[in-house]
């Protein structure tokens, strides 16, 4: 694998997280953004993260001070990209801001750079021409907290290069990740495409009063062994993003029952400040350590 110098496009969320992680496991990182307040903001958020290694992966303060001294940033886009082998880009999700971005970036960029989209529910067919590079253009997608829920999933589009597509496999590796290769373009990769229906159907049973959200989460993981119900998944996600995607298919199909669930999340949750395991309460109950005392 022909990777050492990576840069991270977007210094948000996921964007300084991968950052992180990949200058953690020793390859030189620039970090690029639109302004110095930024880059400066990303400077917080890899001393908060350096804290979390600490306590969830027993890092030293000397593997700390490693990954930072890994870590450059920068303004300037051509600056940032300039000797780039791979580009990650997570700015947000917004097809005319990613359109934009890979537009300025094919001007810049040299020859040789990878790039890897982030994104979460576009697909790379969606802006590849604009890459200038669509062979050497694939998805790269990364869970939130990559220290922990370490799963990449590598989606390769219809023009992808397949030595492209096993270099970001190995790359992923090199980084802590399971590599997750995913050989055709699915909207949702394959962790959402199985949880969407899953919770979808969790939901239609309680609103078909079929039983109660506890009933049918002890059913799902004594029967399959799985630690989790889908109820109990819904805390973790949080009830308003559970709310928006249900609304959401409720409009875009006429689903009544559909449109039921999603005024009853809104009534019985969201109005009440019950939002999931962030606010203590969602279909169940937590104490301050999140710990489920329901
Ligand atoms: P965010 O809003 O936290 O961060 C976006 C960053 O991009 C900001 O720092 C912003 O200043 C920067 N930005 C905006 N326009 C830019 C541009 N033109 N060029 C460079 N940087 C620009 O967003 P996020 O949650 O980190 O999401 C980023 C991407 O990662 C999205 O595609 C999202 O789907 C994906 N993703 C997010 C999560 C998550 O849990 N948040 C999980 C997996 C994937």
């Amino acid at each position: 694998m022909n990777i050492k110098n990576v840069t991270v496009f977007g210094s948000g969320v996921l964007g300084s997280q991968i950052a992180f992680q990949t200058a953690y496991k020793g390859f030189n990182v620039t970090v690029y953004d639109l302004k110095e307040e930024y880059l400066n903001a990303a400077k917080e958020k890899f001393e908060q993260l350096g804290e979390r290694y600490k306590n969830d992966l027993q890092s030293t303060s000397q593997d700390i001070e490693n990954a930072m001294n890994n870590i450059s940033f920068s303004a300037d886009l051509a600056e940032a990209v300039k000797d780039a082998d791979l580009g990650i880009e997570a700015v947000p999700e917004d097809i005319h801001i990613k359109k934009d971005f890979y537009t300025n970036l094919a001007k810049v960029a040299p020859e040789k750079t990878i790039f890897a989209t982030n994104s979460s529910t576009l697909l790379p067919s969606q802006f590849a021409e604009e890459t200038g590079r669509p062979e050497r253009f694939l998805a790269l997608h990364f869970a939130n907290e990559v220290w922990k829920n370490n799963t990449a999933e590598i989606m390769k589009h219809s023009g992808t290069d397949q030595t492209v597509f096993e270099t970001i496999i190995d790359f992923a590796k090199a980084i802590g990740m399971v590599a997750l290769p995913i050989y055709k373009e699915q909207p949702g990769y394959i962790l959402n495409s199985l949880l969407v229906p899953f919770l979808g159907a969790a939901m239609d049973l309680y609103v078909k009063e079929i039983a109660d959200p506890q009933t049918i989460d002890k059913t799902w993981m004594i029967a399959t062994g799985a630690p989790k119900g889908p109820f109990a998944i819904y805390d973790i996600v949080g009830l308003t993003t559970a709310y928006n995607i249900t609304k959401m298919r409720a409009d875009a199909s006429g689903d009544e029952r559909l449109s039921k669930a999603a005024w009853k999340l809104k009534r019985d949750f969201i109005d009440k400040g019950k939002l999931g395991v962030t606010t203590g309460e969602g279909f169940y109950k937590y104490s301050n350590d999140n710990e489920d005392v329901a």
